[in-house]
């Protein structure tokens, strides 16, 4: 099934220091309402079957975000808003909310929290929603972002004492927190394939990666291309058909360092995002994967 990750605006209202949003943006990119209803519509016809509304904080255009859901049902296409909770408050502004996504079609709530979104949002707001999707009958989980360290063991602790559904994503070193140290870890050598969803800016450019993908500056390697010059098919068309894409979906990442030479020591010293990266984001790399793709797509270690 297509999915995408919408972003209607990059504009949001906390700034949280672990954010993959380059920097303060004085001027923070919004759709056009008007074109995003066109958009949603033209997914629909090419196939889209599930849409995230994520970029920045997309409760900033409830009333909008909202039309788009409603929009999202009438063409059968499964929803997701991702949330920092600001607006979660009370128990009873966040029941008030939810039940009205809900009413509108929506299907999932993803809602954000770490130890750097709650230097922000107070983590009672998530617990909120948490509380309000459960007597509303919506699906939601948390997205607990986390380096492993542990200063992140209370914030873990948290969510476990409330019985709350939550997934750990790794933060990603990218954007602002591209300042960070990366934690020193050490994997599984394991295969580190990738689904690859898309990523759609307000600006209407086209990643083939809704994560890491648009801050690969030096190869451009996720850039699809821009809807006012292509349509969607055609943008779908290129992740689904570009073979060294195909290859991070089916072979894994871990398999194409190691076919660059990358020992398997260093390999297990990189997340999954850090070792793409390392990749796909080196001019001299990328150019060798792709002088030697039929090779590496006959390769096996
Ligand atoms: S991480 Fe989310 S909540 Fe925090 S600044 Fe970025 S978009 Fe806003
Ligand atoms: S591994 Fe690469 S393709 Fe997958 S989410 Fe990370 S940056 Fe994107």
């Amino acid at each position: 099934m297509r999915k995408i990750a919408f972003g209607y605006s990059t504009r949001c209202n906390v700034r949280c220091e672990h954010c993959v949003a380059e920097d303060e943006i004085s001027d923070p990119g919004k759709m056009d309402f008007n074109r995003a209803k066109q958009i949603i519509v033209e997914m629909g016809r090419a196939g889209v079957g599930g849409i995230s509304f994520s970029a920045g904080e997309p409760f900033l255009y409830l009333d909008e975000i909202s039309e788009l859901v409603s929009l999202c049902r009438q063409l059968n296409i499964y929803t997701r808003i991702v949330t920092n909770s600001f607006w979660a408050k009370t128990p009873k502004a966040s029941e008030t909310l939810v039940l009205k996504l809900k009413e509108n079609g929506l299907c999932q709530l993803r809602l954000s929290y770490s130890k750097w979104h709650q230097k922000n949002i107070n983590k009672n707001n998530v617990l909120n929603a948490a509380h309000s999707c459960q007597s509303a009958g919506l699906d939601y989980f948390i997205s607990f972002v986390t380096d492993f360290s542990v200063a992140d063991d209370p914030h873990e602790q948290f969510l476990r004492d409330h019985n709350l559904k939550f997934f750990p994503e790794p933060v990603i070193y990218a954007g602002r927190a591209a300042a960070f140290t990366p934690r020193k870890i050490l994997t599984d050598y394991q295969a580190n394939c990738c689904e690859m969803n898309p990523y759609l800016t307000p600006d209407l450019d086209m990643y083939a990666c809704c994560d890491a993908g648009s801050h690969f500056s030096k190869t451009g390697f996720f850039y699809l291309g821009n809807l006012n010059e292509n349509t969607m098919e055609q943008l779908f068309r290129k992740t689904e058909t570009l073979p060294l894409y195909g290859l991070i979906r089916t072979m894994g990442i871990t398999n194409i360092a190691s076919f660059t030479g990358m020992k398997a020591r260093k390999i297990i010293t990189h997340s999954k995002c850090e070792l793409c990266r390392k990749l796909f984001n080196s001019p001299e790399t990328l150019a060798r994967l792709r002088a030697d793709l039929p090779q590496l797509a006959a390769w096996c270690r």
